[in-house]
């Protein structure tokens, strides 16, 4: 069914033609009469396309249509429609961005978003309040131009998504924040800062403490442990003292490797591990299998699966510390006469060192935790007593084999079954070596 306007504009036709006729039968020249009445039919349509033009070049702005009639007035009543409807749409829209934006804005953490090349293209108010950042001066500037620290750069680069890591502030020295990485359109990412100041000087001096602490419990130890051992062989001493000065004497031990391993992982916490020597491991393991058979505890079935050309970068006396870790563990926590695989062989191109066993296992709800500090499996708590009596199961040991790890850029993985065994693997980083 047609509309008004094409009615009108049907309508509008006839009586051009009507009058082009009647033109023509009063003047006798009927086509000159039709063509002049079509013309100026014309005409007036040529007259409504400019208007409309002209309305379309301005803008479209649906309050200064023209006034047409016809089928150009429907047609205008149309766009006018969708030209309203995309506006509104579009005020819709500005108001959100700015909703969003002025969230995102007033955030309490400082947020930052860069491209593909990790130039900056958006920041909020507490970047700038906190870390210094400038909009006219840093945006559509490399970020590490502006957070100047080699690990920030490096930690910026490798984007690895979901990752975070803490890094002093670019402006304010002492001031720390936990920076995490997430995803954002085309490639970018958006940076997100959060204050740890508090948490980092309180692990500070948390470390300081134990570490200060452990030495200056270190050498009134070592003064009563010679006091106690010269107590234990000097023939004048009372035997009914005798059974006493030796349990002194052990737990003086306990005591001493316990300060050990703490100072170790101290050590480690603060300075790290010097990964720059090259380790011999096949040697390594070597010497620490020949150790291993010197404990009471061992009388154990030790398989090997080395790589003999495979060495690695690393630092010498931390990794002889970590390997010699699992090794002992699988002989103090495992039965007797059972089988001990200890292997370093490449996996996909990484070194791995392996140590598997045929022992009880430990079940998934302690292996998540059991690299955990003085962490220990109740089952093993009185093995490991036993132990600490000779300096060892200080509940240590697992979490300087982690951080030890960590250091040369690789991860502890645990694996075991219950009844079956249990099997732990240091991965490290792919080698050119
Ligand atoms: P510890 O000094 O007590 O050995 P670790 O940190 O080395 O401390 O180990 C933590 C606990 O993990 C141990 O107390 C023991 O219960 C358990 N564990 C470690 N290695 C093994 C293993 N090979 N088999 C079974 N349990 C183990």
């Amino acid at each position: 069914m047609l509309n008004r306007g094409w009615i009108y504009e049907r309508t509008l036709l006839i009586v051009s033609a009507v009058i082009g006729i009647v033109l023509g039968w009063v003047t006798g020249h009927w086509a000159l009469s039709l063509a002049i009445c079509l013309a100026v039919y014309l005409a007036w349509h040529m007259v409504r396309l400019r208007d409309l033009d002209k309305w379309f070049k301005r803008g479209a702005r649906p309050k200064h249509a023209p006034m047409l009639m016809g089928a150009h007035g429907d047609i205008l009543a149309h766009v006018v429609k969708i030209k309203k409807r995309h506006n509104s749409r579009r005020r819709t829209m500005q108001r959100m961005i700015r909703l969003f934006d002025t969230s995102a804005q007033n955030a309490p953490d400082p947020t930052l978003v860069v491209n593909a090349n990790k130039e900056i293209i958006w920041m909020n108010k507490a970047a700038r309040r906190e870390l210094g950042f400038k909009k006219k001066r840093d945006i559509g500037v490399r970020v590490h131009s502006v957070w100047r620290a080699p690990e920030f750069s490096k930690f910026v680069e490798k984007a690895k998504l979901g990752s975070s890591d803490t890094f002093e502030s670019p402006t304010q020295e002492g001031y720390f924040y936990d920076v995490r990485i997430s995803p954002y359109f085309d490639d970018g990412l958006m940076l997100t800062a959060r204050d740890v100041t508090q948490m980092v000087l309180a692990d500070r001096t948390r470390r300081d403490f134990v570490s200060n602490a452990s030495h200056e419990l270190k050498t009134p130890l070592t003064v009563m442990m010679g006091y106690l051992e010269m107590l234990e062989s000097d023939r004048g001493v009372d035997d009914g003292l005798k059974p006493l000065i030796q349990s002194a004497s052990m737990q003086a031990t306990r005591m001493h490797g316990l300060l050990n391993d703490l100072l170790s992982l101290s050590r480690i916490e603060s300075s790290g591990v010097d990964t720059t020597e090259t380790v011999m491991v096949p040697s390594m393991i070597q010497g620490i299998v020949d150790d291993a058979k010197l404990l009471p505890e061992f009388d154990h079935n030790i398989e090997l699966d080395i790589k003999k050309d495979l060495v690695i970068k690393g630092g010498y006396q931390d990794l002889l510390s970590a390997f010699s870790n699992l090794v002992y563990n699988a002989i103090l926590h495992t039965p007797k006469t059972t089988k001990i695989t200890i292997s370093w062989q490449k996996e996909d191109d990484r070194p791995v060192f392996s140590v598997k066993d045929e022992g009880k296992g430990i079940s998934e709800e302690h292996l998540d935790r059991i690299t955990e500090r003085f962490y220990r499996v109740e089952e093993g708590r009185e093995r490991s007593d036993a132990l600490a009596d000779r300096g060892r199961g200080t509940g240590l040991g697992l979490a300087i084999v982690k951080h030890v790890i960590q250091c040369h850029g690789g991860q502890l993985e645990i694996s075991s079954t219950l009844g079956e065994g249990s099997e732990f693997k240091c991965l490290f980083l792919k080698t050119k070596m």
